[in-house]
């Protein structure tokens, strides 16, 4: 790993490698298994559980289609309860803010918490470009960043790795970060989160600046929520003297009482936990207690595009509790890296070509990426029809169309490497609007089956080649209705 997303190859390309990695697909396959039995039991303990995930998607879907207002709103009440916000077209102007932020205080470090969208603007490149060094403080953050590595998982992000790997990296790489590993240091879980709580409370005491995500964005009162499991995020928030927060636009929420549908929706979801251990709320700043300066910084990057889709609009209600993933067949084989981007699994496949644009191979190849079992569509708290989207997004792939890219509406190409598929497509299309060529093209096919070939020669042979081609019966069902009525025997005569 390359410690960037830059340049990943497509999808089948990357999976090709890691299904053939043993190692990482046992870990892989015992910790999805292990979230998602607990996740199951955690869900059933709640009667109205059918209610609350449509109360979610609800409350999601009306607040993306009035997100101008909401995000003004939420604007508004962050300025007068004494926080900045800054506006972010895409990831470059987001890393541009955050950079001359951080200088602006004349400090060369910053402190971390886990933030999804900082990973999607490669933020840490950018500031270590400006002689900033950055510090995961996020436990599986922390293991990624030490390792030189990319996160895997949207809340586990380095399940790829196990517990003696994870400990060789401590004991190789912590001295050049920090406090250095503990000597003798083990594989216990035990010892392992006391050599990183050792190295994170240096960190900790001494950094004066602080950048976060956020899970959700109040606008009615500008509150800013972190939940998380191991109360870095809460040093990280009220500890330094300045704290930016980088947000995704379609993390609003309008109001407290929304606020409480999805405080319960996530932490079941994501961890199975009846509630997160940790949850922090900040709005604006204090006189004397927390952060001096608080800076939030929307980010756009996508989402504008996203939204004009009405069918792929509903990716941006993901509330990145990562449960598509925990039951994803293919994830569990293909791994995190394989998707490219910080976001894996399902909901990978679906906001990654949204938010970049079929923008080359990889992106074109994601709506591939699954069984369409459906599976992530049954797990998700919001209800995201991610079979739906992907279908819709292997469409375009295929014929191109209207999008919006960089808020213009624009006509894109469709993709060069589907043309045998969409010329298959066109003339299946063309046969069923005309029956009669139809019932004749299944006669001459059903006369001549004793010829037909076992593979399929020219580019069709990758295809057959991994699957047995489907026999052609004797005769067509319309066929064998008209002979025998259904079953009857007595042509004409209903059984
Ligand atoms: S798509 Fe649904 S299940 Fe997947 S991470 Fe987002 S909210 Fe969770």
């Amino acid at each position: 790993m390359t410690g960037t997303y830059l340049g990943m190859p497509s999808f089948p390309r990357a999976a090709d490698a890691s299904t053939r990695d043993h190692r990482l697909r046992a870990n892989l396959r015992r910790a999805t298994h292990t979230i998602r039995a607990k996740r199951d039991r955690a869900v059933a303990e709640l009667d109205d559980w059918v209610q609350l995930r449509a109360a979610g998607a609800a409350v999601k879907d009306r607040t993306l289609r009035h997100l101008d207002h909401y995000l003004v709103q939420l604007e508004e009440s962050v300025t007068r309860a004494g926080g900045t916000v800054h506006w972010a077209a895409d990831a470059a102007e987001a890393n541009r803010i955050v950079t001359g932020l951080v200088l602006a205080t004349g400090e060369r470090e910053v402190v971390k918490v886990k933030s999804m969208a900082t990973q999607e603007t490669g933020l840490n490149g950018a500031l270590a470009a400006a002689g900033i060094r950055a510090y995961e403080t996020d436990l599986a953050e922390l293991i990624v960043q030490l390792g030189d590595d990319l996160p895997s998982h949207i809340l586990v992000p380095a399940i790829h790795r196990n517990r003696a790997e994870i400990r060789d990296i401590f004991r190789r790489r912590m001295a050049e970060w920090g406090l250095p590993a503990p000597e003798g240091l083990t594989d216990r879980p035990a010892d392992l989160a006391e050599a990183a709580r050792l190295h994170l409370r240096e960190k900790f005491l001494r950094a004066k600046v602080a950048v976060s995500g956020a899970n959700f964005a109040v606008a009615e009162t500008g509150t800013l929520v972190v939940v998380e499991s191991e109360g870095n995020g809460r040093m990280c928030l009220t500890l330094p003297e300045t704290l930016i927060s980088v947000v995704g636009i379609e993390k609003v929420v309008p109001t407290w009482r929304d606020l409480e549908i999805f405080l319960q929706l996530l932490p079941r979801s994501s961890t199975a936990e009846r509630m997160n251990p940790y949850t922090s709320m900040w709005t604006g700043t204090t006189d004397g207690d927390g952060p001096r300066a608080f800076h939030l910084v929307l980010l756009d990057n996508g989402r504008t595009d996203t939204l004009a889709d009405t069918t792929g609009r509903q990716a941006l209600r993901c509330i990145r509790c990562s449960a598509c993933l925990n039951v994803c067949p293919v994830y569990e084989r293909a791994g995190g890296h394989a998707y490219g981007s910080p976001y894996p699994g399902p909901i990978g496949a679906v906001l990654t070509p949204q938010l970049r644009g079929l923008a080359s191979p990889l992106e074109e190849s994601l709506p591939y990426a699954s069984s369409l079992c459906g599976a992530c569509f049954e797990a998700c708290p919001v209800a995201i029809d991610i079979p739906e989207v992907l279908v819709h997004l292997r469409e375009r792939v295929v014929e191109g169309g209207t999008v919006t890219l960089r808020g213009t509406r624009t006509v894109i190409k469709p993709a060069k490497r589907h043309a045998t598929e969409r010329t298959v497509m066109r003339a299946a299309g063309w046969a069923f609007d005309h029956p009669r060529v139809l019932r004749r093209g299944q006669r001459l096919l059903a006369r001549t089956r004793g010829l037909h070939p076992g593979r399929l020669p020219g580019p069709g042979r990758a295809w057959s080649d991994a699957r047995d081609l489907p026999e052609v019966p004797p005769e067509s069902f319309r066929d064998w209705w008209a002979r025998t009525r259904g079953g009857s025997g007595r042509k004409g005569e209903p059984s």
